[in-house]
């Protein structure tokens, strides 16, 4: 099975909207595929798709300070050694949940042995539906850390749900940013879509994410969406592209009726095939089933 993942570096370049796309467009097509959502603080592939819920379980992938107040002796050394000032210092100590790390540093300096690491629960895996495709979709508890852990088991169980049904494709849309979330989601995978569109901000976080990709030896290419929102940056972008070794998968152009389908629930490709938007993604979907026809 081979694996791809979709990233952009940036938020709100259309990085979901055009993973949903390229997944309904490969399943058209007549490939079995398991969608992976690992933008675990905002997942919203299901919505984009217009899926059905199925099942959903909670993910323990976090730890948290426990304190056993019959052992503690309010030393209050464990409020001094807390580097995230997770613990609350007044008569008592209070653990913050929240910012609490797991690092497990107050247990080490605890003189009574008062205070346990737990694993507690921080999110959930939901299993949804669109048509043929299985969609594996990880979600953060509100206030929650470890995201890169939730990433991970996100993958590991649309790996299993993939294996399962016989699928020949891993898609995962990938988190925005270039920390833990999107290493863990790009870890195992065969080739990386980078999403980007031609704006100088856009244009360093696509910067930021590509060296991520290098750092892993991940093999990657370029969509420009909204590619004719401004031709100067565009050619900024060529030329660092040809310069980083980065190939153009697509030129999707600016179209209303993207948004205008997304506001209705539908994707572009479905109800507006003739679109310019989405005889783009179409080709560009013809490139990616070439690619993994070829091997790549
Ligand atoms: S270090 Fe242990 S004994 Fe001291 S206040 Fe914290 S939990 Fe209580
Ligand atoms: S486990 Fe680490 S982050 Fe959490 S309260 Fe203890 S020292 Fe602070």
């Amino acid at each position: 099975m081979k694996e791809i993942v979709v990233l952009s570096g940036k938020g709100g370049v259309g990085k979901s909207s055009l993973t949903a796309a390229l997944g309904h467009l490969l399943a058209e097509g007549g490939r079995r595929i398991t969608l992976a959502d690992t933008d675990v603080d905002a997942p919203n592939l299901h919505i984009v798709l217009g899926a059905e819920f199925d099942s959903s379980s909670g993910v323990t992938a976090s730890n948290k300070a426990v304190i056993d107040y019959d052992r503690c002796s309010r030393c209050l050394k464990c409020a001094e050694v807390c580097k995230f000032a997770s613990i609350i210092g007044g008569e008592e100590p209070v653990v913050i949940s929240y910012s609490c790390e797991g690092c497990g540093a107050c247990a080490i300096v605890c003189p009574t042995g008062a205070i346990t690491v737990q694993p507690v629960e921080n999110g959930r895996i939901n299993l949804v539906r669109h048509g043929s495709i299985r969609v594996v979709a990880g979600e953060l508890g509100i206030g929650e850390s470890s995201s890169g852990r939730l990433v991970d088991f996100v993958k590991k169980r649309a790996r299993q749900e993939a294996a399962l049904s016989g699928c020949s494709l891993l898609l995962t849309d990938g988190p925005p940013g270039i920390g833990c979330p999107v290493i863990a989601s790009l870890k195992g995978s065969d080739y990386a879509v980078l999403v980007t569109e031609p704006t100088p901000s856009a244009f360093s976080d696509l910067q930021r994410a590509a060296e991520v990709l290098r750092g892993f030896k991940v093999p990657a290419g370029v969509v420009i969406n909204r590619a004719d929102m401004h031709q100067k940056s565009k050619e900024t972008l060529l030329a660092w592209m040809a310069e980083a070794g980065l190939p153009l998968l697509a030129e999707i152009p600016y179209d209303p009726q993207l948004p205008q389908a997304l506001a209705q629930g539908c994707l572009g490709v479905v109800i507006y095939p003739d679109a310019p938007s989405s005889l783009a993604i179409r080709q560009l979907s013809e490139t990616v089933a070439a690619m993994l026809d070829d091997g790549h």
